[in-house]
């Protein structure tokens, strides 16, 4: 007993995350396959049953790849050897609704000014999406501009992310045919379902083509296939957009939230949508916030852990592949470097990608003339991820991001949005990598000090600037 504890404080005495501040490169990839061993063997003395290792060398690879994100972001690197911490991913482009400012908005002059082709992303090539960036993430979140509900195979596409250990959320109007029970059975952790209202009137105000009778119905669909699998997930959020016309309906909302089963009623503040329907405007004074109607659970069991072991044998290749190796192979992260200064963290830890395979850094959407907006950086094509991450845009973004202007004189090319971009969009969910860690590593393998230095890392947190990233230290 003495001999497993004393091996255990060793183990974590031992086990030093490399510094971000590290100025040489190749020492700070040596350190991390060094911390990426030691980390396996944490987890691996407090999992020791069969079945564990998967597990235990994936986890393993993301504490490291976010290290590595971390590592580039501290040292504002163009191109990175570390993949995105969290993923993006539309499985359809389109939406059956026609809320006023979005791309689906019934007002043409302003839909067409977006750059959105219709798509439907196949599960084959989600796999492969999976295959390539899953292993390194922490969290999934299915949706950005389309409606993720209205894919027929929503819950294989969140089985499939699961395989990777994935959390996985969504946001839905909810207003559509539902198989909830599928729903439910798929393991998707949380979903937002967006009902600003709470009567017909008002909801169609916003929600224009939405059912508000359906969405109740489907609320209670999900509740009552929650326990008839006798399941905790999705986390259920209404989520309440605040506007002058429905304000006054936001008790009634939690009312009904709370009769329902929901777990969460979340009141926002939306941005204007005047530029759309100036009759619709943003409520100044509401009940803004969250209130909660149940206990937050984890959402990582131990049947999410045992889920890796079918993608065992790629878990495996992963972690054999040394972070060196991968350096090696991109090349040149100092010589295309920029200087310390404003930079923008979705370039470093996400990535996006849209029904039709394209790329882009964050949430916003491409658009076209008048005001174009170029933010489709490349085209997956299910095994060209190291030009994804590194494509020659996304490098330019990096190396050139809000200095307003490139330093190439191609005319011919348009330059990245991110060079005059002011724009500093919320993510969705934010990757809180410690979070992560703390849910899937329940028996705390991995010494309280590694999640503890990440959660000190600006780059996981928001707002974030050159001021704040100033302090940044690890
Ligand atoms: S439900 Fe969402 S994606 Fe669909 S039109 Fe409304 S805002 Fe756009
Ligand atoms: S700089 Fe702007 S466009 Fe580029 S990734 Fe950041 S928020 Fe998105």
């Amino acid at each position: 007993m003495l001999t497993g504890v004393r091996r255990l404080l060793r183990l974590d005495r031992g086990l030093r995350p490399p510094s971000i501040n590290s100025c040489d490169a190749a020492d700070f990839f040596s350190a991390l396959d060094k911390f990426q061993r030691g980390a396996f063997r944490c987890l691996r003395h407090r999992y020791p049953e069969r079945g564990s290792d998967s597990f235990c060398k994936l986890v393993a690879v993301k504490a490291a790849n976010a290290f590595a994100a971390a590592y580039h972001f501290r040292n504002r690197h163009s191109a990175l050897v570390s993949r995105p911490v969290q993923l993006q991913v539309d499985p359809t482009n389109a939406c059956h609704l026609h809320c006023p400012s979005c791309l689906h908005s019934a007002n043409i002059a302003w839909a067409s000014r977006f750059d959105w082709p219709l798509a439907t992303l196949r599960l084959g090539e989600f796999d492969e999406f999976c295959r390539e960036f899953g292993p390194f993430a922490t969290r999934i979140a299915l949706f950005r501009d389309g409606e993720p509900l209205l894919h027929r195979q929503f819950p294989e596409f969140v089985t499939s992310a699961k395989g990777h250990l994935l959390f996985t959320l969504a946001s839905t109007s909810l207003s559509m045919r539902l198989d909830a029970e599928s729903l439910v059975a798929s393991g998707l952790d949380r979903l937002v379902a967006a009902i600003d209202g709470a009567s017909t009137a008002t909801y169609s105000r916003y929600r224009r083509g939405g059912d508000f009778g359906l969405v109740i119905d489907n609320l209670r669909s999900i509740v009552r296939a929650r326990r008839a699998q006798s399941s905790l997930k999705p986390w259920l959020v209404w989520q309440f957009l605040a506007f002058e016309h429905n304000v006054h309906e936001v008790e009634a909302a939690a009312a009904l939230a709370r009769e329902i089963g929901v777990d969460q009623l979340v009141v926002a503040k939306p941005y204007s949508v005047e530029h759309d329907d100036p009759s619709i405007k943003v409520a100044e004074r509401a009940p803004f916030g969250e209130r909660l109607f149940a206990e937050p659970r984890n959402w990582c069991a131990a049947t999410e852990r045992a889920s890796v072991t079918r993608n065992a044998e790629a878990i495996d290749a992963i972690f054999h592949e040394s972070w060196m190796d991968r350096y090696e192979g991109v090349g040149g992260i100092e010589r295309e470097s920029r200087s310390p200064g404003s930079a923008c963290a979705w370039l470093y830890y996400s990535l996006t990608m849209d029904a039709a395979r394209r790329i882009t850094p964050c949430c916003l959407p491409p658009m076209g003339a008048p005001e174009p907006r170029h933010l489709v950086y490349a085209n997956f094509n299910g095994k060209n991820t190291g030009e994804v991450v590194n494509s020659f845009d996304a490098t330019r973004a990096r190396r050139d991001c809000r200095s307003g202007r490139t330093r190439d004189v191609d005319v011919q090319r348009a330059s990245p949005y991110c060079v005059t971009c002011t724009e500093m969009p919320p993510p969705p969910m934010m990757p809180d990598v410690a979070g992560y860690l703390l849910s899937v590593d329940e028996r705390r393998g991995l010494p309280a000090a590694i999640p503890t230095v990440l959660a000190a890392s600006r780059l996981f947190a928001w707002p974030h600037n050159e001021e704040e990233n100033s302090e940044f230290s690890v």
